[in-house]
């Protein structure tokens, strides 16, 4: 039959990437372009049918300044789910360290169950990335596998791959 999941899934990754923009666009179908930057951490929940199950997220939007992060374990602890958000447009790769580091983070204090995503967002800025924006793509799908992440490309701002990523994250969430 139909099973309902209630699923705790943490946004991480650095100041600027789009966790709250992300957010907004899966839980409202709403975009801004001046995002008010989160203080501390924000609670969203929706509710998303795949196949077999009904899965409530409940969703904890980190903000994602050094500052803060002692305070990230209260917010991945006990998660199902992680979207771990760099920037793609962002020069040399800053963003992109920092999602590293926060999957290194999740893998040794985390959920050993946790399913986890790596979005590279503000995919519709594809155009304005340098000519090193294909292999920083690969790379990024090839970090993904090598630690057992899905990639998806997404963009809050068009809507390309948010609700996707969100459903994929609901398929693989272990049916108890
Ligand atoms: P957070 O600090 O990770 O929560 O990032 P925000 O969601 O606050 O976004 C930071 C800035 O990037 C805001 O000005 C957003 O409007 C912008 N932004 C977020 N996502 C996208 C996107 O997909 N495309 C574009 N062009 N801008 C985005
Ligand atoms: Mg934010």
């Amino acid at each position: 039959g139909n099973k309902n999941i209630n699923a705790k899934l943490v946004l991480l990754g650095d100041v600027g990437a789009g966790k709250s923009s992300l957010v907004l666009r899966f839980v409202k179908g709403q975009f801004v372009e001046f995002q008010e930057s989160t203080i501390g951490a924000a609670f969203f929940s929706q509710t998303l049918a795949v196949n077999d199950a009904t899965v409530k997220f409940e969703i904890w939007d980190t903000a994602g300044q050094e500052r803060y992060h002692s305070l990230a374990p209260m917010y991945y602890r006990g998660a199902a789910a992680a979207i771990i958000v760099y920037d793609i447009t962002n020069q040399a790769s800053a963003s992109f360290e920092r999602a590293k580091k926060w999957v290194q983070e999740l893998q040794a204090q985390g959920n050993p169950n946790m399913v986890m995503a790596l979005a590279g967002n503000k995919a519709d800025l594809l155009d304005a990335r340098k000519v090193t924006a294909e292999a920083s793509t690969l790379d990024a799908q090839v970090y993904a596998q090598e630690n057992g992440l899905f990639f998806m490309e997404t963009s809050a701002k068009t809507a390309s791959n948010v609700n996707d990523i969100f459903y994929e994250i609901a398929k693989r969430l272990p049916r108890v």
